[in-house]
């Protein structure tokens, strides 16, 4: 299978279906935040994201992560790959 990233290259990559699991934001303990001055837009979060939870958005002609909560399991995989640390996990409702 091939997806396109918003750059428009081609990935000879598979992505999870969105709310294949349900609505995971629903159960989830711990949600990602991030801080966007230590963004760089290298999609790595997207790429990574198991849920298929994270869209890109041009924001000032730099893309950038919007990560949908209503799906969103609270992994923690985007905090880990990400290389700035742009990403980090924060306790629900806090
Ligand atoms: S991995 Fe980090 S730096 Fe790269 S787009 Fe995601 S949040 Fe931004
Ligand atoms: S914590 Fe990050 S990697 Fe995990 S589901 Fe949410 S957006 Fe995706």
């Amino acid at each position: 299978m091939v997806i396109v990233d918003p750059h428009g290259h081609l990935l000879p990559l598979s992505r999870a279906a969105r709310g294949a699991a349900g609505r995971t934001g629903s159960w989830r303990t711990k949600k990602p935040l991030l801080n966007e001055s230590r963004c760089v837009g290298c999609l790595v979060c997207w790429l990574f994201c198991p849920e298929n939870t994270i869209d890109i958005v041009e924001v000032d002609g730099k893309s950038m992560p919007r990560i949908d909560y209503e799906y969103c399991k609270g992994c923690g995989v985007c905090a880990q790959v990400c290389p700035t640390k742009a990403i980090s996990m924060v306790e629900e409702g806090g």
